[in-house]
């Protein structure tokens, strides 16, 4: 006998890679092209090294005090985690734990379908409408849980608060998760329904908007009574999630309301730019609301084009699936890198 039958076996989430070529042009993991805020900096040299002999907060007060102040809410209504992929883990083994299949759209978040492989959560794809589009209705019918991203990756396509509060309001009997990873960027997010809708958490991250992936800080906002469920979970997992420089380093952050507004704001109007200029070099692409665009190119397939990017040192991001395997996600990097981007695809498209 063999004891691999005892195993849990799951076929892992593959993350973007990290090449680390000199020169390259990484474009494909929707990273900020931004260092993060001087007071991160700060805050990381104020640091005392001798203190990391002592665990961190479990209850990670002073950032939940520092999100719940940036938000407006109570601090009861905030929960953090190692980036947001552990904050939508741990909702998916707290909210989604139902016989009735937990739905989510066909072209989304790639993790989704892999929490709930591990967790042996029933789930029900829901796919998009040819032009990438939710149907909502597709959200209102019987249901174990609801994780729609907002904008959806990698599409980019941003759907409107009132149908997102048709889907939360139609399920009072399910919690509804919105993954705003990239709300930041010229979106605008459900957060005000928290008050409203005790079943909705919303989902974001420090990882795009506030240049931090490094640092892994995703946090969560929704009504006491899920956040009370979602720390029984966690504290029943690992109580010390974040370390005392993930702490320090976010609380810094938030500090710096106008670096935030300053990175946001040039990434919106680079993305602007590339938009205009992939449109005349023959690619087309839903309308971006993120820091990336979704692009596929009139003539010239997307394999071959993403081949020819990484033979000159600039990545970007392919997906071999059903329906997207034709588009590359292109991530929103400084002017400079956009230019280089265009001149590149230029010369492969011409
Ligand atoms: N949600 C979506 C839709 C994402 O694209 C990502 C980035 N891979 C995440 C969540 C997780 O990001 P992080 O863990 O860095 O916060």
């Amino acid at each position: 006998m063999s004891f691999e039958h005892n195993i849990r076996r799951v076929v892992p989430y593959v993350p973007g890679e990290q090449p680390n070529q000199p020169g390259m042009i990484k474009l494909n993991t929707n990273e900020c092209p931004y260092p993060p805020s001087p007071k991160v900096e700060e805050a990381l040299k104020e640091m005392d090294a001798g203190q990391l002999r002592l665990y961190s907060d479990p209850t990670a007060a002073e950032l939940i005090d520092a999100l719940a102040d940036r938000y407006g809410v109570d601090p009861a209504q905030v929960f953090v985690g190692v980036g947001s992929d552990d904050v939508l883990a741990m909702a998916f083994l707290t909210f989604f734990n139902s016989e009735k299949p937990v739905l989510f759209p066909d072209i989304t978040y790639s993790f989704y379908d892999v929490w709930a492989e591990l967790f042996r959560i029933p789930y029900q794809i829901c796919p998009l409408r040819d032009d990438f589009s939710i149907d909502i209705e597709d959200y209102i019918r019987p249901n174990g849980g609801i994780v729609i991203p907002n904008p959806n990756a990698p599409t980019g396509l941003l759907e409107a608060v009132g149908n997102l509060e048709k889907v939360i309001a139609a399920n009072p009997d399910s919690v509804v998760i919105i993954d705003e990873a990239y709300i930041d960027f010229g979106g605008k997010s459900v957060l005000p329904l928290v008050e409203q809708y005790e079943n909705l958490l919303v989902v974001q991250t420090f990882s795009k908007s506030r240049a931090m992936a490094g640092a892994r800080i995703g946090f969560a906002i929704g009504s006491r009574k899920l956040i009370r469920y979602l720390n029984d979970v966690k504290f029943s997992f690992n109580s010390y999630t974040m370390s005392r420089m993930s702490l320090a380093v976010g609380r810094a952050a938030l500090e710096d309301e106008d670096y935030f507004q300053k990175i946001t704001a040039k990434i919106v109007e680079t993305r602007e730019w590339t938009k205009r200029e992939l449109a005349a070099l023959g690619f087309s692409f839903p309308d971006s609301y993120a820091n990336f665009i979704f692009a596929t190119h009139e003539r010239v397939g997307a394999e071959r084009i993403f081949a020819a990017l990484r033979e000159r040192n600039i990545y970007v991001r392919y997906f071999k699936k059903p329906r997207i395997d034709n588009y590359l996600r292109i991530t929103i990097g400084t002017p400079e890198q956009m230019e280089a981007l265009i001149s590149a695809l230029r010369d492969i498209v011409k």
